[in-house]
This record gives C-alpha cells, sequence and structure tokens, in this order.
C-alpha cells in the first residue's frame, strides 16, 4: 500500500532521515519505534507531505507522492494524527471533528463518519457541545484520532498517541486503534511506548538517528534482546 525507498529529508542542514525504507501493506498495523530525535515524527511528515524529502521515492497505491502538496495527499487517503493532538481549543468538539472533512463535500457520507465516530468514541458524543480545550488530555486524543477518520482515509498515521496520558486511557486508546484497524484503516503507529505499540502491531520498524536499524514481525521484536534493552527496558 505505501513504500518509501531511500527516504532523505532535512530540517535545513539538519539531515534527519538518512536513508528511510519501509513497507506497508494492507490492513496492517506497523509501528516505528526509537529514541528521541531518530526521525519518527520526520517519517511521518514526509509521508504526509509536511516535509519534502530531498531524496528518496514514495509510493501510495502505486502513485508517486513524494512531491505532492499536503491537501493532495489527504485526499488520496493518507491522514496523519499529529502529535500534541492540534485540537482547535475555541472550537466546540462536533467543529472540532467536523475540520476533518473539510476536503470533503459528501453530506451523508460526512454525518455517517461522525456517528461511526461517536460510536467509537461515546465521551465525544457526550461532550459535542463543549469547547475542544476543555477536553482532557486522552479525550483530546480521542477527538484528534475522531478528527481525522472525518477525512475516511485509507492509512492513518499517529503520531504519539500515548503521550502524556494516565496507563488505563492509553489502553482505552490502543483497543481503540487495534478497532479502526479491524474496520479496514491501515494504520503506521509512531510510540515512545514500544511495549504497547509493538503488542497490537503486526510489524515494526526500529529507527536510529535517522536509519532503520532492525525491522521484523512485531512478536520477533518484543523478543528482540536488544529491542528489550533498549526500548522496553527488560533484561
Ligand atoms: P521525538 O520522539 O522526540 O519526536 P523523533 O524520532 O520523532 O523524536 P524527529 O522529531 O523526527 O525525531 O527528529 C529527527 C531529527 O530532526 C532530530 O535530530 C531533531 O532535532 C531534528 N528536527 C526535528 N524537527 C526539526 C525542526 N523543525 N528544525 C530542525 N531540526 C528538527
Amino acid at each position: 500500500m505505501l513504500k518509501l525507498t531511500d527516504v532523505a529529508s532535512y530540517y535545513g542542514n539538519i539531515q534527519a532521515l538518512k536513508g528511510v525504507s519501509l513497507h506497508i501493506g494492507q490492513g496492517e498495523i506497523v509501528t516505528l519505534i526509537g529514541a528521541n530525535g531518530a526521525g519518527k515524527t520526520t517519517t511521518l511528515m514526509s509521508i504526509s507531505g509536511v516535509v519534502q524529502p530531498k531524496q528518496g521515492r514514495i509510493v501510495f497505491l502505486g502513485e508517486d507522492i513524494t512531491r505532492l502538496s499536503t491537501e493532495r495527499i489527504v485526499s488520496l487517503g493518507i491522514t496523519q494524527v499529529p502529535e500534541g493532538r492540534m485540537i482547535f481549543p475555541r472550537l466546540t468538539v462536533r467543529e472540532n471533528l467536523l475540520m476533518g472533512a473539510y476536503l470533503r463535500k459528501d453530506k451523508a457520507g460526512i454525518r455517517e463518519d461522525e456517528e461511526h465516530a461517536y460510536t467509537l468514541f461515546p465521551v465525544l458524543r457526550e461532550r459535542r457541545t463543549q469547547m475542544g480545550g476543555t477536553l482532557s488530555g486522552g479525550e483530546q486524543q480521542m477527538l484528534a484520532i475522531g478528527r481525522a477518520l472525518l477525512a475516511r482515509p485509507k492509512l492513518l498515521l499517529l503520531d504519539e498517541p500515548s503521550l502524556g496520558l494516565a496507563p488505563l486511557v492509553v489502553e482505552n486508546i490502543f483497543e481503540i486503534i487495534e478497532q479502526i484497524n479491524k474496520d479496514g484503516v491501515t494504520v503506521l503507529l509512531v510510540e515512545q511506548n514500544a511495549q504497547m505499540a509493538l503488542q497490537i502491531a503486526h510489524r515494526g520498524y526500529v529507527l536510529e538517528t535517522g536509519r532503520v536499524t532492525l525491522e521484523g514481525p512485531a512478536s520477533d521484536l518484543l523478543n528482540d534482546p536488544k529491542v528489550r534493552s533498549a526500548y522496553l527496558g527488560l533484561d
């Protein structure tokens, strides 16, 4: 579904990605793990077109998207849930949700997807007239995911959905990510919480200073001695 080949991305003179290659199959949950600054966010930004790679190729459903605008990439079916959620604090929960559908014109489909978001996240229905800024961290994460679903993505890019949330809330969010995947959405999940991410993912990649250093089925990575000591704090 998505293939990155030798992608190199920069911020000015700083090279954040040094030739990243990875692939995601339809229906998978794939996780990217790695330390702070390894390039996980930059990988997502390069896919969604926020950062333009200087080198390499990104192909989505057979189309080269390396140089396309973010708007075009969203309309092809890739939506990113940014780190920090980026909720509009002075818009209501419902208005925030509907911002996700800003490129769509199919009113009935949008209505259907709004209902679906409320089914996945009942708390958003309860709070739909409340300002986004008044939600708890966990609720804001739910709203950010719900908003992304309003774009009806084929591939959902999630950047650190567990960041700053209490363990029970994280569990709930991860269950919902699995549910979204079962509903047919392919997921690329960036996480500091490698343990949780590898538990729901089918496959994973380890990034170190802008390079993929390890890849494989999530169960293999969970048992890999290097992953266990460096990213899981085990052994
Ligand atoms: P984190 O978990 O801390 O977000 P990450 O693995 O997502 O880490 P990136 O955010 O992709 O890492 O950062 C990769 C490299 O690019 C780091 O060295 C970082 O300092 C640098 N970098 C990221 N954003 C910028 C920016 N806007 N300007 C300059 N350098 C940046």
